[in-house]
C-alpha cells in the first residue's frame, strides 16, 4: 500500500479522520511520541494495528480522545462514576502527557485492552491530535508508531522509516515536544500507581491528588524473562499490571551501554570500552545529557535513530538520576541497554 503525506492542514485533518471512521489507520504527532492510530470500537481496524506493528496482540493500547465528555461510553459507569483522583488527575493534566487507567465498558473491544478488563485513555494537547480525533468522530487507540521492538518515533520521518507502505497515512507534524511516552496513572486499586514513569512526575501527581501516589515495582529493574528479540513474543508467563513491560523495547539496532559516574569517570569508561570496541573493529558513538533530564527526555530515542542511521555498532549513555525526570528517562534507557550499567 502506499502511505499518503498528509499536512496539518485543516483538508488534510479531515481526510485522516476519514480514513479513520472507514477502519484505515493513520499516524500522527502528540506531544509526547507518535502515535498510530485507528478507530478504538473497530475490534478489525485495531488488529490492524497489531499487524502494522508486528506487536503482540496482549498488549493494550492507549485510546486517545478530544474531550472530557469522551470518556462517557468508554468507562464502566460513565462519568457520573468518576472518583476524586480521576477527576483531580484530569483538571490538572487532562489535555496532556498523563494517560489514566479505568475500568472499561463493554463498548471497547477486547482488541483494544489486549482482553483486559481496563482501558487506558489519554487527551492528548497536540493540535494536530486533538483535531484527527474531533474530526474522525471517534475514540482513536493508538500505540507508538513504530516497529515493535524499536525506539518510539519523535519526528514524521522516523516514523516512515518503520511505517512507509504498510499504513494508510502519516500526518507530517513538528518534532515532539516531550520525546518520551506518557505517564501511565493507574486509578481502578487503592493506592494510585504509576505503571509507566512519563514527563508528568510522580511527585505533581502526589501534589495534585493530595496524596502519595507510587511508582509500579520494578520500574528500574529487568524483567524476570524478557522477550524473544527474534520474534517479539515474550516466553514467559510473567504478567505485570502493565502489559508493555514484558516486551523488548526501545532497542536500535546498535548495543547500548549506560555508564554510571561524574563527568570525568564517564569519559575514563567510555574511552576504555570504546578503544576496546574500535579494536575489534566496531563503530562506538558516545552521549552525555549531562543531567539534562528534559533535553534527554527530548532527544533520547531521536538520537538512538540518528546513530543506528550513521551506521554506529555501540552506544555508550551516560546515565541519569533517578528521579523526577530523570527516573522515566532511565526506565527507556535502561529497555534500551537491555539494563547493561558499567
Ligand atoms: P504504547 O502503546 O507503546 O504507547 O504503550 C502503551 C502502554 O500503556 C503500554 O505500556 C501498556 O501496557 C499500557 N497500558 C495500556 N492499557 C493498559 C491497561 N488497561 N492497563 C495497564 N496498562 C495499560
Ligand atoms: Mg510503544
Amino acid at each position: 500500500m502506499t502511505t499518503e503525506r498528509l499536512t496539518t492542514e485543516l483538508d488534510d485533518i479531515l481526510r485522516a479522520g476519514d480514513i479513520i471512521r472507514r477502519g484505515g489507520l493513520v499516524a500522527f504527532p502528540t506531544e509526547t511520541v507518535y502515535g498510530l492510530g485507528a478507530n478504538a470500537l473497530d475490534a478489525e481496524a485495531v488488529r490492524s494495528i497489531y499487524a502494522a506493528k508486528g506487536r503482540p496482540s496482549d498488549n493494550p493500547m492507549i485510546v486517545h480522545i478530544a474531550e472530557k465528555e469522551d470518556l462517557e461510553p468508554l468507562i464502566r459507569g460513565g462519568l457520573a462514576s468518576l472518583s476524586q483522583d480521576a477527576q483531580k488527575a484530569m483538571d490538572a493534566f487532562w489535555p496532556g502527557p498523563l494517560t489514566i487507567i479505568f475500568s472499561k465498558s463493554e463498548e471497547v473491544p477486547d482488541a483494544t485492552t489486549g482482553g483486559l478488563d481496563t482501558v487506558a485513555v489519554r487527551m492528548p494537547s497536540n493540535r494536530a491530535a486533538y483535531m484527527l480525533i474531533a474530526a474522525s468522530l471517534r475514540p482513536i487507540a493508538a500505540p507508538s508508531a513504530n516497529i515493535s521492538g524499536r525506539p518510539s518515533p519523535t519526528t514524521a520521518d522516523d516514523v516512515l522509516e518503520d511505517m512507509d507502505g504498510r499504513i494508510d497515512a502519516i500526518i507530517m507534524g513538528e518534532q515532539c515536544d516531550v520525546g518520551i511516552e506518557s505517564t501511565v496513572l493507574d486509578l481502578t486499586g487503592e493506592v494510585p500507581t504509576i505503571l509507566r514513569p512519563g514527563i508528568i512526575t510522580r511527585e505533581e501527581l502526589s501534589e495534585a491528588l493530595g496524596r502519595e501516589v507510587v511508582y509500579y515495582n520494578g520500574l528500574l529493574e529487568k524483567p524476570a524473562e524478557t522477550a524473544d528479540p527474534e520474534d517479539g513474543v515474550a516466553e514467559t508467563s510473567f504478567k505485570p499490571k502493565s502489559p508493555g513491560m514484558k516486551y523488548r523495547h526501545y532497542s536500535p539496532k546498535a548495543r547500548v551501554i549506560l555508564i554510571e559516574g561524574n563527568t570525568e569517570e564517564f569519559r575514563e569508561k567510555a574511552k576504555a570500552i570504546g578503544i576496546e570496541a574500535i579494536h575489534n573493529g566496531g563503530k562506538p558513538a558516545v552521549l552525555d545529557y549531562r543531567g539534562d533530564e528534559r533535553r534527554a527526555a527530548h532527544d533520547l530515542f531521536a538520537d538512538l535513530r540518528e546513530f543506528d542511521r550513521q551506521g554506529y555498532d555501540l552506544i555508550l549513555i551516560r546515565t541519569l538520576e533517578e528521579e523526577g525526570l530523570g527516573f522515566s528517562v532511565m526506565n527507556r534507557m535502561l529497555k534500551s541497554a537491555g539494563y547493561d550499567v558499567e
